[in-house]
């Protein structure tokens, strides 16, 4: 059985030829991973999502666990060429910039990207390989090439990729290959489907088409990476399910000391409309090659769990590193430690959140309180959409939030939540104290909750007219 007494965070571990194999996924997932994800920029070989899939459906079947999947599409990322062996641009050269498909050299580079010419001016900056070369545009040349200064130089290596800050590009978020991974997410029923570079609301609705005319239940996550995102932050924000602070593209895209002012006031808007939201890269970035992270990973980590996230994200650490169960064991001490020994999270203030769930949010709000001044042992829901669950995490309550649901889609779907721990249950209940009783049983077994504790429990009756949740109790364990 995986951490029990659970934490409260989420850990999301992207899967690599460092982790897919059955026996390592097992024990990422024994040491804390809650959600895996599948980066289609690296992984879009179905033979290889069909392994995926199967091993998740074992090791959820063989633990009693409800592991997500999520799906990221690459979308528009822009990437330089074939580059010649061992060039380098040295500083303060000037150098041309071609869409032309052909080898790059120290004298002239080639990025696939066909609208350079049209979309760049001069003054613009061109950074390669997450910023650590950069290009300044000089001046556009007849021949539709653009001429450069390197002002940061650097080794430079084939296929990297490339952002243009400040630039607007003419691309669509969702590319040709985006289109065909998609198909076999929704064929391969992934949980959650991961929208890179999001500019607006059009690129949500967009996505959001053609899920619905293939009638798909995936949750869309909305990566936050671009300035663009930023100036339309707050209807990204109503329209997704789910956010993700992308840091790697976003601190390359805008200046990176704004990255940590926006982490937090992203993580607040979010919570404040009961989106789960995802702190995205370089959390243990030195555990790629190192058995311990550096200190300031640590406090970055940390520093996630303080402002509550609702999930943390590893890319490469799990993916490619060299030690990708030690990478979560240690992500999940610091997740355990900081949760157990903060005492200020647990004063949030109320917000209505979404108007027409007034009564059940009002009920979320005060069983919240209740259950922080009862010190009680768990917050007990049945939910079917899994709203009532979105808002009572969205309260961070200090108790944990057991929920259960005949729903396997909403089962996975809410892993995503902070706190929330959720059970697939085979019956509909019929009546509160049966509710109560059942997930009781339940609860002891797994020794969450014991005799005596209180808990709180929510629902919706009457029960068989599935009603929203309107009902709370507290009562002592029998
Ligand atoms: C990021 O840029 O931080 C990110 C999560 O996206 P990707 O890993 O797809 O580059």
């Amino acid at each position: 059985m995986k951490k029990s007494p659970f934490s409260k965070t989420k850990i999301i571990a992207t899967l690599g030829p460092s982790t897919i194999d059955i026996k390592v996924m097992e024990k990422l997932i024994l040491s804390g991973v809650d959600i895996f994800r599948v980066n289609f920029s690296h992984i879009d070989d179905e033979k290889i999502i069909k392994k995926i899939i199967l091993n998740l459906e074992t090791l959820n079947k063989k633990h009693d666990h409800n592991i997500a999947l999520l799906g990221d599409l690459q979308g528009p990322k822009l990437r330089i060429g074939k580059v010649l062996e061992g060039t380098t641009l040295a500083n303060g050269k000037t150098i041309i910039v071609t869409s032309e498909a052909i080898i790059s050299n120290d004298k002239i580079v080639s990025v696939l990207y066909k609208d350079l010419y049209k979309d760049l001016k001069p003054k613009q900056r061109i950074l390669i390989d997450d910023g650590n070369i950069v290009l300044e545009v000089i001046k556009k040349r007849k021949d539709k090439t653009l001429e450069c200064m390197v002002v940061y130089g650097g080794k430079l290596k084939s296929n990297k990729g490339f952002n243009l800050p400040n630039t607007t590009t003419s691309l669509d978020a969702l590319t040709g290959k985006d289109k065909e991974d998609l198909k076999m997410i929704i064929k391969y029923d992934f949980d959650f489907v991961a929208l890179s570079f999001v500019r607006s609301v059009n690129d949500i609705s967009h996505l959001k088409s053609i899920l619905k005319k293939h009638k798909s239940d995936l949750l869309i996550v909305s990566k936050i990476e671009k300035p663009e995102a930023l100036n339309n932050i707050d209807e990204i924000v109503d329209e997704s399910d789910v956010l993700m602070i992308a840091r790697g593209d976003l601190g390359v895209e805008i200046p990176f000391q704004k990255v940590p002012v926006f982490q937090k006031q992203l993580i607040k808007k979010a919570r404040a409309k009961q989106k789960p939201i995802i702190v995205a890269t370089q959390v243990m970035e030195s555990m790629i090659v190192n058995q311990t992270p550096t200190r300031a990973e640590i406090n970055d980590a940390a520093s996630a769990v303080f402002d509550m996230a609702d999930a943390i994200m590893l890319s490469g650490e799990t993916a490619v590193g060299k030690y990708p169960v030690r990478v979560v064991e240690t992500l999940q001490k610091i997740i355990t430690y900081v949760e157990n020994n903060d005492e200020s999270k647990y004063k949030i203030p109320f917000v209505v959140g979404n108007k027409n769930e007034v009564i059940s949010n009002l009920i979320g709000y005060h069983a919240t309180s209740l259950s922080n001044e009862a010190g009680a042992k768990g917050i007990i829901l049945f939910t079917g959409s899994g709203n009532s669950v979105r808002f009572i995490s969205s309260t961070r309550p200090e108790s944990n939030i057991f929920v259960f649901s005949t729903n396997n889609k909403t089962v996975k779907q809410l892993n995503i939540c902070w706190g929330a721990k959720v059970f697939l249950c085979e019956k509909r209940m019929k009546t509160l104290p049966e509710a109560i009783e059942f997930a009781s049983k339940i609860l002891k077994k797994k020794k969450f909750i014991k005799i005596n504790d209180l808990i709180i429990s929510m629902i919706g009756v009457p029960i068989e007219d599935c009603a929203k949740t309107n009902t709370i109790t507290l009562s002592k364990v029998k």
